[in-house]
């Protein structure tokens, strides 16, 4: 008798994106002629630029012949694009990385939920609440959370780290001690930055204590102000403490091509029950050459024309066409008198929704009178109630006419 791994059993279920889904029907059963926007979305709508594609065809024409045919590639990704990483988003920040420091995948979301395989199943992990389920739900099928309390919207083991109005979106240091930290900023979804000294905290702790940072920086091509730092490595130490997520998905469009890559220095130690020191980006090197046989070749050279010249400046002007949406959604909504965070430097504004209405509540009214959809706060956690997310990504005539009806019907 095959037996399940009982971890899986501890997931409650993909209650959000299901749910607004069949919110969405059921309203539209009714109301036929409803006509619906929907900012709830975390994907991007804009082509890839034409840099990359004409870049892509080149890699595909080089399969067909014989000459220049690839079979498989380095599991961690060509030379080429890595080179060009370095070259391109560390060095001008004054961060040095070798070659075999950056792993090339094919998505943060598989990298940040792979990456948990290489800790003991004891650590404590630490998560900000709200935050991006993958980082949870991976370490819930890996048996290092303990058990759903559905009252609580929690798991036993983890330790929250609340971002709510109070502290303004900024977590505290834990109070407890933790081995396994997850950070995302720009954050998903509260669309807030931290600085260089807020940051520095973090290293400082996971210096004390030992632990590991795991730091997504998936939207960091949003960033807009001076002195946001860009990398978790542009902070001093934290070389010996920190593994960094990136991607090309939300930076340039690909989130339907997959490609991304994850930062692994080899200062960066874990330990055994005897306290011997083990090479992190060692054991991500086994992991990924076990598990995974790389990123198609076209795709890789599609990823590296995003450096190039016109690559730069196509990426620019589509993150600078998201981004005065979300500076229309920011300031619409400020001027309807609702308080806003993020999107200055991130594609999402997270909103308090009035009078401590429920997010879900809150998600109904704005379907039902202004026929815009977004996503309820509840969804990334229990500290995500009373808020909701709404996204930078839909064209600029539906962000203008989405605002236009939140002033005028809700
Ligand atoms: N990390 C965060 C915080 C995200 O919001 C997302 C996607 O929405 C990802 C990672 C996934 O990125 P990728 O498309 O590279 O898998």
């Amino acid at each position: 008798m095959a037996l399940v791994n009982e971890n899986y059993l501890k997931l409650p279920g993909s209650y959000l994106f299901s749910e607004i889904a069949r919110r969405i029907n059921q309203f539209k059963a009714t109301n036929p002629e409803a006509d619906i926007i929907r900012l709830g979305i975390g994907d991007v709508t804009r082509p890839l630029p034409p840099a990359v594609i004409e870049a892509m065809h080149k890699g595909v024409e080089e399969m067909g012949k014989a000459e220049t045919f690839r079979g498989y590639g380095p599991e961690q990704g060509y030379e080429f694009l890595i080179e060009k990483i370095i070259e391109h988003d560390f060095t001008p920040r004054g961060v040095e990385l070798s070659v075999d420091e950056v792993f090339i995948s094919d998505g943060a979301k598989s990298d940040t939920a792979n990456f948990q395989e290489l800790f003991g199943v004891n650590n404590i992990m630490a998560v900000t609440d709200p935050v991006y389920p993958v980082y949870v739900d991976s370490n819930v099928m890996a048996g290092r959370t303990g058990m759903y309390d559905s009252d609580k919207g929690q798991y036993g083991k983890i330790v929250y780290l609340p971002c709510t109005e109070a502290n303004g979106m900024k977590p505290s240091l834990p109070k407890t001690r933790v081995d396994m930290i997850y950070l995302c900023f720009p954050n998903n979804p509260t669309g807030m930055t931290l600085s260089k000294d807020e940051l520095k905290q973090w290293v400082n702790y996971a210096r004390e204590n030992r632990s590991i940072l795991l730091f997504d920086a998936a939207y960091e091509g949003y960033i807009r102000e001076e002195g946001v730092p860009h990398s978790i490595f542009e902070i001093e130490g934290a070389r010996e403490v920190a593994v960094e997520f990136r991607s090309f998905s939300k930076t340039a469009g690909f989130t339907g091509t997959r490609c991304a890559y994850t930062i692994v220095p080899k200062d960066v130690k874990v330990y055994d029950s005897k306290g011997e020191a083990y090479s992190l980006n060692q054991l991500w090197l086994r992991r990924q050459t076990t598990k995974f046989n790389g990123v198609s070749y076209p795709v890789q050279v599609a990823a590296a024309a995003v450096f190039s010249e016109e690559g730069q400046r196509q990426i620019k002007e589509t993150i600078n066409y998201y981004m005065e949406n979300a500076r229309i959604i920011r300031e619409g909504l400020q001027a309807a008198g609702y308080t806003v965070f993020g999107g200055i430097n991130a594609p999402y504004i997270w909103m308090k929704t009035p009078n401590t209405m429920g997010s879900w509540e809150f998600f109904d009214k704005l379907m039902t009178n202004a026929h815009v959809i977004g996503t309820p706060g509840a969804g990334f956690g229990a500290n995500g109630e009373g808020y909701f997310r709404l996204t930078a990504f839909g064209t600029r005539e539906n962000t203008l006419q989405a605002i236009e009806r939140i002033k005028t019907r809700m």
